[in-house]
């Protein structure tokens, strides 16, 4: 059996701990591999490397450390079938969407190679008498940054790529369910020309996660995860004084207007609802048809769509539209909620409960289920089921329609399907949502905006990639020059002004 420990130094190295987790296959439930869970001494240790190798990346041109970006996307570039099915064992997410994923990472690296460009800063000639102000960033030191198991190629990418290529160095702490992909991604960071230490890979769990928020020479933490995880880490690593920047949990809203080209809102909503069997934290899990007619219509084009997803594993390529969910407690979760849905009186139009699939009774599946007439007081409306699982809200106005997103506690992404501008303007306008679809289901910005939620679904100052993602890692430095032909005679102790 495959054990693996973590990535230190530049190499990959055994856990001390004592303590492993399984790793598993969810679409056989057999396991595949165990990982080791780090002990805060091992933590440590990774910090104590990762601090000596920041000194000299972060004294490296910023070109320099563009060019490993560079060649990093041509290695991912090569490696990407081997990283994607790889991705999709662990995951259980189809081929494709496990490209995609390595290709969103891969879209921040590429943006990452801008560095030089982002690291740039500001310069005022002549501030004063024989007085030039300029302001410069600079890396922050030992960044870490600890992700979800949904995404495990993009989201440790979104992290380390601004953090490393800002010059940081940096602590990984991924997933504990799907480690396999990060490690990959090290090596090939390392392969890249990233000096030893500066890329570091520590798996675990809790304890390793506590020893992060701790450690006394880390400089900032960004986490992606669940919105109580999310808060957890936001509250104790800004108590021990660490730059914090948290995105949890979602309940992703999409509207659908009566002038609506109602066959593209279901295909929209079938793809965003169900791709990744609904483990996306950009899913669309909520339909707000807008009047009785455009729902009874919206309902009748879904029913059939819904009902013909293929749901299996991803080894059976292109006769598979999702495949299973993470775990075994995931799935008994998420039936949990689809059978409180049914019990609270919402309507289950498409059942897949009973869903199974032969050769793989041991694999975590659920067929997709389709709810009509949900209300806000239910369960299924308010929590995130994070499964293959879409609810249909009924509103009677826009008006009606545009409060129930803005009144959920989540804020990550949102969507409206209409024709008409004007109500599209107000909507994007209005909504008090981080990332705002028009005519678009998963509106993901791309790597060189910025990432990130509102309301619970983000915790901290600052998104993910883009420009905010090199403010996060970076800090800026003022300085102001005088040269002695701007230099009056004599001490001043008033403030100076350039009055
Ligand atoms: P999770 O919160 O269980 O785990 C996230 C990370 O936190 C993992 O590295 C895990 O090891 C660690 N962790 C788990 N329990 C912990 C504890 N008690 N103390 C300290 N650390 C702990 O999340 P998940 O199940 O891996 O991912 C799914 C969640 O992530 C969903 O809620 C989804 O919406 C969210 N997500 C959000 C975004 C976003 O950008 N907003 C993106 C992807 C996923």
């Amino acid at each position: 059996m495959e054990e693996i420990g973590h990535f230190i130094n530049g190499k990959r190295v055994a856990g001390k701990s004592g303590r492993t987790a399984d790793v598993f296959n969810p679409a056989t439930g057999e396991v595949t591999a165990k990982v080791a869970l780090a002990s805060a001494a091992e933590l440590q240790e990774a910090v104590a490397i990762a601090e000596k190798a920041q000194i000299g990346w972060g004294a490296t041109n910023p070109q320099r450390r563009a060019r490993v970006m560079m060649k990093f996307v041509s290695l991912l570039h090569r490696d990407m079938d081997k990283l994607a099915s790889k991705l999709s064992a662990e995951h259980g997410k189809t081929f494709p969407d496990a490209k995609g994923d390595v290709i969103r990472g891969l879209e921040v690296a590429e943006f990452c190679i801008g560095a030089p460009h982002m690291m740039k800063g500001e310069y005022t000639e002549g501030a004063g008498p024989g007085i030039d102000m300029y302001s410069m960033r600079q890396p922050l030191g030992v960044a870490a940054g600890i992700t979800p198991f949904n995404f495990p190629a993009m989201i440790p990418m979104w992290k380390f790529c601004v953090a490393i290529a800002a010059g940081n160095s940096f602590i990984l702490k991924p997933s504990e369910r799907d480690p396999s992909v990060p490690m990959m991604l090290a090596e090939l960071m390392q392969e890249a020309g990233l000096p030893d230490g500066v890329l570091n890979v520590v798996n675990g769990d809790k304890e390793a996660v506590d020893a992060i928020l701790d450690d006394p020479i880390i400089q900032a933490v960004g986490f992606v995860g669940s919105t109580a995880i999310a808060e957890y880490v936001y509250t104790r690593g800004t108590a021990s004084g660490k730059r914090v920047q948290c995105f949890g949990g979602a309940k992703n809203h999409m509207l659908i207007m009566p002038d609506a080209d109602l066959d593209q809102a279901a295909d929209a909503l079938v793809g965003a609802g169900f791709g990744a069997a609904g483990e996306r934290c950009m899913a669309i899990s909520v339909a707000v048809p807008v009047g009785q007619e455009t729902a009874d219509r919206l309902i009748e084009k879904l029913i059939p769509r819904v009902e013909s997803l293929k749901v299996g594993p991803y080894t059976a390529g292109d006769d598979v539209d999702f495949g299973p969910v993470i775990t075994p407690q995931a799935r008994e979760r998420i039936l949990g909620l689809v059978n409180s849905g049914v019990e609270q009186g919402a309507n289950l139009v498409v059942d897949g409960r009973d869903f199974k699939l032969q050769g793989y009774e041991n694999g975590n599946f659920i067929g997709p289920c389709l709810f009509d007439n949900a209300t806000k007081d239910m369960d299924i409306y308010k929590e995130e089921i994070f499964g293959p699982v879409l609810t249909v809200v009924r509103a009677a106005t826009y008006e009606d329609a545009i409060q129930l997103p803005m009144e959920h506690e989540y804020g990550n992404g949102t969507a409206i399907f209409t024709r008409d501008g004007d109500t599209a303007r107000d909507f994007t306008n209005r909504i008090n949502i981080g990332m705002v679809g028009v005519n678009v289901p998963i509106p993901v910005p791309l790597a060189y905006h910025t990432f990130g939620g509102w309301k619970r679904s983000g915790f901290g100052d600052l998104n993910q990639h883009g420009p905010d993602g090199f403010k996060f890692y970076t800090r800026t430095k003022t300085v102001t020059s005088r040269w002695p032909s701007g230099v009056k005679e004599g001490a001043e102790f008033s403030i100076p002004t350039m009055g």
